[in-house]
């Protein structure tokens, strides 16, 4: 805390005080060091909410407009029809996605396999499981 001289009157009043107890005037310092706090506040803020939005926005991107994960996301929404038809449309023609569906489903597979032959699953489950995969290539 320091002394300043008032802006109207020239008398002198502390620096973190609202207004000039001899003439009432508005301290200016106390101003700015209002504006300077509510500027750093503002500018991390919206740096955050810029951040979350980018990271909303790649998120829907990677989730929605990678063929793969589109298709995968239909699939396993059990949308097996839609699922096909997007596979002929979008993947059948591109490696990449067709290779990490195959990846992705491989294991999934593997794993029905792996429960029936530890007798966690009954035959005809491992065949219904395993049937869905078919339907939607
Ligand atoms: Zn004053």
């Amino acid at each position: 805390m320091a002394l300043i001289n008032c802006p109207e009157c020239g008398k002198e009043m502390s620096d973190s005080a609202a207004a000039c107890p001899n003439c009432g005037c508005p301290n200016p310092n106390n101003k700015k060091a209002k504006k300077k706090i509510d500027k750093k506040i503002i500018v991390p803020v919206c740096l955050v909410v810029v951040a979350i939005i980018c990271v909303i926005s790649l998120v829907g991107i990677i989730l929605n407009l990678n063929p793969a994960n589109r298709y995968l996301s239909l699939f396993n929404a059990r949308k097996y029809d839609e699922a096909s038809e997007f596979y002929v449309e979008k993947i059948k023609d591109n490696a990449e996605s067709v290779e990490k569906i195959e990846e992705k489903q491989k294991s999934e597979i593997d794993l029905i396999y792996n429960e029936f032959e530890q007798g966690k699953i009954e035959y005809k489950d491992a065949l219904d499981g395993l049937s869905v995969y078919k339907k939607a290539m």
